[in-house]
């Protein structure tokens, strides 16, 4: 029989878009636009043309595209149901204002900075701000005509939006309390900063296939379970305190824990490493198919072992040092609460609801934070904030006054473990609202449970879809918004539930129960039934993902 043209087909004609194997072609128009023209470029387009011009001006093309190299995103149009997100072309869902992130690697601020955050937020964000579980702060309602003026206010004090979103590496985690946490043997923060100073706005780094996030801490206080790269403390027989290398974290619609590639590496090389694995993702990454140019895909089909020989043996130009697994904590750890710090002082963790805050708010921190002596404020991946380097005689005040504004350092067990996307208030993904109901949710839950305190924190995340920026597989109880029907057979907002996912000791997914479905109404009842059952069925120390 003479074969067909499926017989004869290649089963990946056109490979996978590696450009390492001669895909150099773009296959998709992201690879196109990107290709067209280096994506760092927009700023200067920003400030010379459209800043001038308005938002009419816009190339359509930097708008959807290259503006995210900047740190913007066009922001969801007001009054779009959830419900026609998917059906909508790109320019019905775009407003005019976008969203504006700043990234702030390692996560620190000093009182300067922080109050020239707040200062960008309330001359030109409509005093918005969040705080987001990436240790950006996150503004909307911002014009293009004000993006110079906000690069001016902030980048002289050492803060930038370049990269802080596009298929480039994104802001870098650091511990919140990197340099002086009592636990901690070393800190991160020079190789946080030499990659921030060698590679952030390099051209040779700003195409990659997709996104790429780093963490980078001695301590396991930044998903590094769910980065595309981590670096995590732990110490050697032979030589002494180092990172372990984690490869290929991520979640998404297609979830995946990092990998250990058993390779321990000394703080001074974590920058070359580094770089060695982003060059890997650029060269070796799958360029076609946008759902899979991730990371996690490359090593899922590779396997560590194959990536370390390609990381070693192309990039590197040698082996790297075996090592050992780093020690896992029962949960990853949030610092909200007063802590010691190893100098005598003291370290103050705080929980904005869904770490919502305002330009008010974070000018008000570096106030209370001034006034008690500080000149260090960190945010962390779990949407908190941390004020460092307290004495103990101004502690009481500090205390006093962040909870005037709002910001407990004993919040409720549903406070402080609850986080939440952006959602359909902004974001153009979005299928339901996440940040308001999340607030509204922990004051429910507040009354509700008030006598039925687990001494285990159960963690809630709220996300506006399956993009799960919110990490909703990740969480005790994971809610991954969607449209659904409610009793009355309306289409309603709701979320398909993930439950026992979680970090740490229990690093894993939760289990996507099937046809476990709620309304966004239903969601303290479902919350109160969950929780008081475990309470009421619990086997001595048991933890809520087990
Ligand atoms: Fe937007 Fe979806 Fe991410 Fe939420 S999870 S911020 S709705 S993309």
């Amino acid at each position: 029989m003479a074969p067909t043209s499926a017989d004869t087909k290649p089963a990946r004609a056109k490979g996978q878009g590696q450009w390492k194997l001669g895909h150099r072609e773009p296959l998709n128009p992201n690879e196109r636009s990107k290709k067209d023209d280096n994506p760092l470029n927009v700023r200067a387009r920003i400030e010379n043309v459209y800043a001038k011009r308005g938002f009419d001006s816009i190339d359509p093309a930097d708008l959807r595209g290259r503006f995210r190299w900047m740190g913007l995103y066009t922001q969801r149009r007001p009054g779009i149901d959830g419900g026609r997100t998917a059906a909508l072309e790109p320019e019905e869902l775009d407003d005019e204002y976008f969203m504006m992130r700043v990234r702030l690697d390692g996560g620190g601020v000093t009182v300067a900075q922080l109050r020239a955050l707040g200062e960008v937020s309330t001359r030109y964000g409509r005093d918005t701000a969040d705080v987001t579980d990436r240790e950006n702060i996150q503004y909307h309602w911002i014009r293009v005509e004000d993006v110079p003026a906000i690069w001016n206010l902030i980048e002289p004090l050492g803060m930038q939006t370049t990269e802080a979103c596009g298929d480039c590496p994104r802001v870098v985690l650091g511990s919140p309390v990197a340099g002086v946490a009592d636990a901690e043997k070393v800190d991160a923060t020079p190789a946080v900063d030499e990659i921030v100073r060698r590679f952030i706005g390099d051209r040779e780094l700003s195409n990659l296939p997709r996104k790429f996030k780093t963490a980078i801490s001695w301590q396991q206080d930044v998903a590094h379970e769910v980065n595309d790269i981590s670096f995590v403390g732990v110490e050697h027989p032979e030589h002494g305190p180092g990172f372990d290398l984690w490869v290929g974290g991520g979640l998404s619609t297609n979830p995946k824990i990092a990998q250990r590639l058993g390779a321990w590496v000394p703080l001074d090389e974590v920058p070359d490493v580094w770089h060695g694995v982003v060059q890997v993702f650029r060269d070796y990454g799958y360029r076609r198919l946008r759902h899979r140019a991730r990371i996690k895909f490359l090593i899922a089909d590779w396997g560590a072992e194959e990536f370390r020989r390609v990381l070693e043996d192309e990039y590197l130009g040698r082996k790297l040092i075996d090592g050992p697994a780093p020690t896992t904590p029962d949960r990853p750890i949030d610092h909200v609460g007063v802590y010691r710090q190893k100098d005598g002082r003291n370290y103050v963790g705080v929980a904005p609801p869904s770490g919502r805050v305002s330009g008010t708010t974070l000018t008000a921190v570096a106030d209370a934070a001034e006034r008690a002596g500080s000149d260090r404020i960190r945010f962390t991946p779990y949407q908190k904030i941390v004020v460092l380097d307290v004495a103990d005689e101004k502690l009481d005040d500090l205390l006093a006054e962040l909870n005037t504004l709002g910001l407990p350092a004993q919040p409720s067990t549903w406070r402080r473990s609850t986080m939440a996307c952006t959602g359909i208030e902004f974001c153009k993904l979005a299928i339901v609202e996440t940040k308001e109901r999340a607030i509204r949710v922990v004051e429910d839950l507040e009354k509700r449970l008030a006598d039925v305190v687990p001494d285990v924190p159960i963690s809630l995340h709220l996300n506006g879809c399956p993009n799960a920026c919110a990490r909703t597989q990740v969480a005790d109880i994971g809610l991954k918004g969607q449209i659904v029907t409610d009793s009355d057979g309306n289409q309603v907002e709701g979320f398909q539930v993930h439950l026992g996912g979680g970090l740490g000791l229990d690093a894993g997914f939760g289990r996507k129960l099937r046809g476990l479905k709620i309304t966004s109404a239903e969601l303290p009842d479902y919350v109160e039934r969950v929780v008081r059952n475990f309470a009421a069925q619990r086997d001595g120390e048991e933890r809520f993902a087990q």
